[in-house]
């Protein structure tokens, strides 16, 4: 068992070998306040808690991380498993120490054990994301490699579980931070626990070659020694076998065996200068023989996390090829510890290689201004994901939304029909307000209810994510097409009456088509729905077609009688001689509304329309709703069935039924057998397997009409049979 004395030592050692500078007596200090903190705990294998910390802080210190991450290190588990808080820490050792424990207890809290598979890219930006310090994710790498280190004195459930994490999460965020080392380890550690018989049979089979491994490593290392040395560059060359996952993962994917596998051993030379690099490269190419294709130009090119070097397959005279990689101490550092490394030549180097580092100049590139080391530190956030946020679902899934999204976003990220069935939401198990900003980590449900009324428009505006916003608007377009049309035809309507012209019109069959055409639009209801909805104004629609509607107008007032007579024309003149009696009114023209299509017998009321006499509704119909507000008082009448109409008048029911073949087939056979005329019959698909059909057709009353709902409300499949309201 390693003793606490041994570890304290061992940092102490490290930091000062990386940092002779650092103020010693601030970590000290640290590691007291630490150390009492722990005080009561024990690691897993009976040794004292405080030993986890320091071993975290020495590989922080070794990758050259500054002091304010290694007392971030130190402290890093103080305000998870103790009393210890934030305004502690900061109080003792500043808000930026402070803010990195805060940060790494965040990430620590993060339930990886209920999250969902291939999910884990979204999961390492999130990670990212939630660090606004990158040096809460190099704090939390470095955890992790010490917890890896010691693996085993878990259970091996944990042990399998654990790894998995460190493969999915850990590895692949070390790599894209270009902290090659610290990657190997933690892959090479977790693959001992997820394959142990893969990982022994490689590390049995590099234990039995390993003699012949080293001579041949040794005779490559001394042939470019030589040769390097004859021509005078000064450079450091080693030789490797490449690590244990990398060979693991070539087997795999090549799907052959260790000994056929082609490139094991690496070789790397770094030199003092980028020149130097290309002068070794021509050097490896004229003393062994070059393999096609292999030859890659990090230099010039760096990898996205910042890596630089010159790649090289060559083969050897035993025949075995290997892999040169030559590059400059500066990118040596780099590639070892990747932007960790950045914070080395941050301390106490005075300008000088800051300029060689033009992967850390591009990072610093928005705080270009500031000139104060310290600052650029501080302000070295991982902004690549400024503009997403990560949240959770309540089984773990993580969604990337918009920075700015709020539940609303939320529910229709997950689909349309969880937003359009919102009735509240939650965040963090609390009942949250619509537009409340979701932030990274945040846990939110929504609560749907099949009775919601659906979006409402101010949604539009609280939204912040195009996908919510077009579900939202394709919502309104959908659902509420009904009454989008009601309005559209409205106001189109009224258009025209302002022009002295009849909604009449329009029905003329041989015009109709010509004016669609115009209009752009397949049929009249699509038209009225785009106004309504206010994707047309329905003066501009009306411009359109006016000149032919003046035309047709005038056309048809000097065809006189018309042969065709225009329908709704026919129904006026019919009922203004059948006896609608309208109270206080002697003579006048009557309308029958074409939306509610009443009957005689049905309870009726009028609305006096500005010049075309009194327009007869449905008492029950919406557009009569109007009657009872008393600023429209005037304009609504009472009026009353005269004597008994034996002639018939067109009405619509609206079917709703299952969607099965044949029902409105067997609908008009009802409506037949009841010898009532059909004007029209016509159906469409409803969601959730239903359908409606619309048939209009003439009674003479509304016994007539209540005989025949009863018919048709036998017929199999059918759920409800209702008055028409166009
Ligand atoms: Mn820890």
């Amino acid at each position: 068992m390693e003793t606490f004395e041994e570890h304290y030592a061992s940092m102490r050692r490290c930091i000062l070998a990386h940092n002779p500078l650092t103020d010693m007596a601030l970590i000290d200090r640290a590691v007291d306040y630490a150390a009492q903190k722990h005080r009561n705990q024990k690691r897993k294998d009976g040794s004292p808690y405080i030993i986890h910390p320091l071993a975290v802080a020495e590989i922080v210190a070794e990758t050259g991380l500054d002091t304010d991450a290694i007392l971030g290190a130190i402290l890093h588990d103080c305000i998870e498993d103790t009393d210890s808080t934030y305004d502690e820490i900061a109080r003792q050792f500043g808000s930026t120490v402070a803010s990195l424990v805060e940060g790494v207890t965040k990430l620590t809290r993060v339930e990886y054990s209920t999250l969902e598979q291939q999910q884990m890219e979204n999961l390492r930006k999130m990670f990212m994301a939630m660090s606004k310090d990158i040096r809460v994710v190099l704090i939390k790498i470095c955890d992790r490699l010490h917890n890896t280190r010691t693996m085993q004195y878990q259970t091996p459930a944990k042990q399998i579980s654990k790894s998995r994490e460190t493969m999915d999460i850990y590895a692949p965020l070390a790599h894209r931070l270009g902290m090659q080392k610290i990657k190997w380890e933690l892959e090479d550690t977790s693959l001992k626990y997820l394959d142990p018989e893969g990982y022994d049979e490689i590390m049995h089979y590099l234990g039995e070659h390993q003699a012949e491994a080293d001579k041949f490593m040794k005779s490559i290392q001394s042939k470019i020694t030589t040769r390097l040395s004859a021509v005078g560059i000064h450079g450091s060359i080693y030789g490797r076998i490449k690590h244990v996952y990398s060979i693991y993962r070539k087997m795999k994917s090549q799907n052959k065996s260790i000994d056929e596998l082609y490139d094991m051993y690496a070789f790397r030379v770094i030199v003092d200068t980028i020149s130097d690099c290309y002068n070794v490269l021509g050097h490896i190419h004229d003393l062994f023989n070059l393999v096609p294709g292999r030859f890659k130009d990090y230099i010039s090119t760096p990898k996205p996390n910042m890596y630089q070097s010159l790649h090289t397959t060559v083969i050897g005279q035993q025949g075995i090829p290997f892999e040169v990689q030559i590059r400059t101490w500066e990118m040596h550092e780099t590639a070892e510890y990747g932007i960790a490394a950045h914070w080395k030549y941050k301390q106490g180097v005075e300008g000088g290689s800051e300029k060689d580092f033009e992967w850390v100049r591009r990072l610093l590139e928005s705080q270009q201004e500031e000139n104060d080391a310290e600052d650029y530190i501080h302000s070295l956030k991982v902004d690549m994901f400024d503009d997403e946020v990560f949240v959770f679902t309540p089984k773990g899934k993580v969604m990337s939304l918009p920075a700015g999204s709020t539940p609303i976003d939320f529910a229709y990220a997950i689909h349309s029909g969880v937003g359009n069935a919102m009735v509240g939401a939650k965040v963090n198990n609390r009942i949250a307000s619509y537009d409340q900003q979701l932030e990274n980590g945040d846990i939110v449900e929504i609560l749907t209810s099949k009775s919601a009324k659906g979006p409402s428009r101010d949604w539009l505006k609280i939204c912040n994510s195009n996908q919510a916003r077009t579900k939202i608007k394709q919502w309104f377009k959908k659902e509420k097409r009904e009454e989008n049309v009601a309005h559209g035809k409205a106001s189109f309507e009224g258009e025209l009456r302002r022009a002295n012209l009849s909604p009449a019109i329009l029905q003329d069959s041989e015009l109709l088509p010509q004016l669609l055409k115009k209009l752009a639009f397949d049929n009249l209801d699509d038209m009225y729905a785009a106004i309504g909805y206010g994707g047309l104004t329905a003066a501009k629609a009306f411009g359109r077609i006016r000149d032919d509607l003046t035309r047709a107008t005038r056309q048809s007032q000097q065809k006189e009688p018309p042969k065709m007579p225009e329908q709704s024309a026919v129904k006026a003149s019919r009922h203004k001689d059948s006896g609608v009696i309208v109270e206080d009114i002697d003579s006048c023209m009557i309308k029958f509304s074409r939306c509610c299509t009443p009957v005689p017998g049905d309870e009726i009321i009028g609305f006096i329309t500005k010049g075309y006499g009194v327009s007869v509704h449905r008492r029950d119909c919406k557009n009569a709703a109007g009657a009872d507000d008393p600023r429209q008082a005037g304009r609504w009448v009472k009026v009353s069935w005269g004597t008994a109409e034996e002639k018939p008048f067109a009405t619509t029911f609206e079917i709703d039924s299952v969607d099965r073949d044949g029902i409105w087939i067997d609908i008009a056979t009802a409506l037949t057998a009841a010898k009532v005329k059909i004007s029209e019959i016509s159906g469409r698909e409803m969601p959730a397997g239903k359908a409606r059909t619309v048939a209009t057709f003439e009674v003479k009353n509304v016994t007539e009409l209540e005989a025949i709902r009863n018919k048709i409300r036998n017929i199999d499949g059918v759920i409800d049979v209702r008055r028409g309201q166009n």
